[in-house]
């Protein structure tokens, strides 16, 4: 059994001696990714072995030729799905984990003011603190009103912080936006991903079923043949 494992067989492919678990009889190969190594490797017999670099080269290369004779043209994030498949990673990733551990500290501080500036917490005490400001300038003798009607300086505050509320809602805005990017780009990858591989599980399992039926006939014929020799032998007697 050792022994077996050890020896080595050459590629018909690349040409390369490689170990036996690291080979595939050519006669497993699928006749979709068969036909890509008829091309591209006319020297290629489809009686010998292959390795799996070859094979899952020849893969690729056939999903990339799917992708294209559907879409024309490959994308960016089309090839990281072709580099995924080959490379055999998973693809899916958490955005919400890898966006949290890149926020800058002036980025936490936007979105804690974006947070509380659209909530009704904000309404409330900001409301609260009109209503005080203005009756104490109103009601409060005249001597104690720091800001009398019609409160000039209760009006520059609330412009200026209207100036730096906005470009800090806006700073979170745009973080908040490339999160989607990031995580839509993601679900688009996983998706053509998924697709791909039910693809290929649907034609391997197409090959298996083919072969299967190859197998089930000649044994059947063997059958047959081992059925019609015994009853020569016992017409002969
Ligand atoms: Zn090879």
């Amino acid at each position: 059994m050792k022994s077996s494992q050890n020896t080595t067989i050459e590629c018909g492919v690349c040409g390369r001696s490689l170990p036996h678990r690291r080979m595939l009889s050519c006669s497993m190969v699928r006749p979709q990714l068969a036909a890509v190594l008829d091309k591209e490797h006319p020297q290629w017999q489809r009686t010998g072995w292959i390795c799996l670099d070859d094979l899952a080269a020849a893969r690729r290369r056939h999903i990339e030729g799917l992708l294209v004779s559907e879409r024309g043209e490959l994308s960016a994030l089309d090839r990281s799905v072709l580099d995924s498949m080959s490379r055999n990673e998973t693809l899916a990733r958490n955005i919400e984990d890898s966006f949290g551990d890149a926020r800058s500290f002036g980025d936490r501080v936007a979105d804690k003011v974006a947070q509380f500036g659209g909530s009704w917490g904000f309404i409330i005490t900001f409301s609260g603190l009109l209503v005080v400001w203005m009756a104490f300038n109103v009601l409060a003798a005249t001597i104690w009103q720091f800001d009398p009607y019609p409160f000039i300086l209760l009006n520059l505050l609330l412009s200026s912080l209207a100036a730096f509320q906005a470009p800090i809602i806006m700073m979170s805005q745009r973080r908040q936006e490339e999160k989607d990017r990031a995580r839509s780009e993601n679900d688009y990858r996983v998706n053509l991903k998924a697709e791909l591989e039910i693809r290929h599980l649907h034609e391997k399992i197409d090959h298996l079923l083919m072969r299967q039926w190859e197998r089930l006939t000649e044994i059947q014929q063997i059958q047959l043949e081992l059925m019609e020799d015994i009853a020569n032998e016992r017409r002969r007697k």
